[in-house]
């Protein structure tokens, strides 16, 4: 070892053109390694922000040229997804769905690879997937997080990069430098490993909601020839209306207030009066029905029970189908 004179830190000689610092060698030992399986939009995101944070990233893809932009930035691009998995504390998949992860995964040339590491499963799927996803890895000994991204590839790394995971809060809870590169709102919101898909599917069920709805809006302003920018000045104006009628549809459901009562918004009998109004401008204007036809069902079922004056959070007792 030697004295650096310009810096005055020791350095390790392996020959008189190629000293390196000790602090870099030491930092490349103890570099976490994780594998990347599937670079799609979303694993290229991924493995980016990992990079960045300065882990040791080994990257796979099915389509092997996917790699070549993340291997320019320093990731190790490798044939096989054992190549990937071999030397990987941490293996983090990311392509179209579960089968595909399973396909990966389950064979007899990875699985015995994966026993001793962490497998953080980023591909969307469901609560059941996840659970059995769970209990397979534990069978090979391997430790389990699921997680559902809520966020397009251009948050991920960013401090608006939203992911939820669950699975064992400890496992989540030793690797904070890995999920704080991936977003910096990664959370955990449970044990059971399903929670963060049934979470993930409830919060795009409100994404969904809205986007349809935006999407018969601009069939309704076509056909009265409406200009959609000035429907885009409505819906900015509308937006926090909107968000507080959610909010305190939750908050009421959550409570069990359904009956109407002096902090009330609304009541179902305005609401069903003005949806009549929808109803009839979508008929008249050739506009695809399905939508208003599912929620009239829900609204008639509500009024057939007697609760046309009870709190619009009592439409909640009537979306499931009847028996
Ligand atoms: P994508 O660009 O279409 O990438 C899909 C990836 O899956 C590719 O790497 C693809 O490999 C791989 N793949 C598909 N079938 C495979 C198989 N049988 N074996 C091996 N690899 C296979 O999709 P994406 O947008 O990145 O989405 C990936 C995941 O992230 C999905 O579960 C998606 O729901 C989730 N997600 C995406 C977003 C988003 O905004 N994009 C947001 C939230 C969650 P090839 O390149 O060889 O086809």
């Amino acid at each position: 070892m030697r004295i650096s004179r310009s810096t005055g830190r020791p350095y390790l000689c392996r020959g008189p053109e190629t000293e390196v610092p000790t602090e870099t060698i030491w930092s490349s030992i103890m570099k976490t390694a994780i594998a990347v399986l599937g670079i799609g939009r979303m694993g290229s995101a991924l493995a980016r922000a990992l990079i960045r944070a300065d882990f040791d990233v080994r990257v796979w893809n099915r389509t092997a040229d996917k790699c070549a932009p993340l291997a320019a930035l320093g990731a190790t691009a490798t044939a096989t997804v054992r190549d990937a998995v071999a030397n990987s504390d941490i293996i983090l998949v990311n392509v179209s769905d579960y089968d595909a992860t399973r396909s990966l995964l389950r064979r007899d040339d990875v699985a015995p690879l994966l026993t001793g590491k962490l497998i953080v499963e980023l591909t969307s799927g469901t609560p059941k997937g996840a659970r059995e996803a769970s209990s397979w890895a534990g069978s090979q000994n391997a430790s389990y997080l699921d997680g559902a991204i809520l966020a397009t590839p251009d948050y991920i790394g960013t401090d608006a990069g939203t992911i939820l995971v669950s699975g064992p809060a400890s496992l989540f809870h030793d690797n904070p430098a890995f999920f704080r590169a991936l977003g910096g709102n990664v959370q955990h919101v449970g044990d059971d490993p399903g929670r963060a898909n049934a979470m993930d599917s409830s919060v795009l069920s409100l994404m969904w909601g809205s986007l349809f709805g935006a999407l018969q809006s601009i069939a309704i302003c076509k056909a009265e020839a409406i200009p959609l920018p000035d429907l885009a000045t409505q819906w900015t104006a509308t937006a926090p209306v909107i968000e507080g009628l959610v909010s305190d549809l939750i908050g009421r459901t959550g409570q069990g207030r359904f009956a109407a009562d002096a902090d009330s918004l609304s009541t179902i009998a305005p609401h069903f009066s003005a949806f009549q109004h929808l109803c009839e401008l979508v008929n008249s204007h050739g506009v695809d029905p399905g939508l208003v036809n599912a929620y009239d069902a829900v609204f008639r079922r509500a009024i057939a029970a007697g609760q046309e004056q009870d709190d619009f959070a009592a439409m909640s007792l009537h979306l499931a189908r009847p028996a």
